[in-house]
């Protein structure tokens, strides 16, 4: 399983977005019109939105 990141927008540091998916299933994600956000960024602090295109994965080592 791989951890679904985003870049802050105010630091270009990736954060954890709070999911685990592989690529295949991020592919195929909906997001639809729900509005999906990281509270608290641990870079900046502030409450960001992302959308499909702002994820990408990290594999987490684990295999
Ligand atoms: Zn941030």
């Amino acid at each position: 399983m791989s951890q679904v990141f985003m870049d802050c927008p105010d630091t270009g540091k990736p954060v954890y977005v709070g999911l685990s998916m592989e690529w295949d299933q991020l592919e195929s994600l909906e997001m639809g019109s729900v509005d999906r956000e990281v509270s608290e960024c641990p870079h900046c602090g502030k409450t960001h939105r992302f959308g499909k295109k702002d994820l990408f994965l990290r594999a987490d080592g684990g295999g």
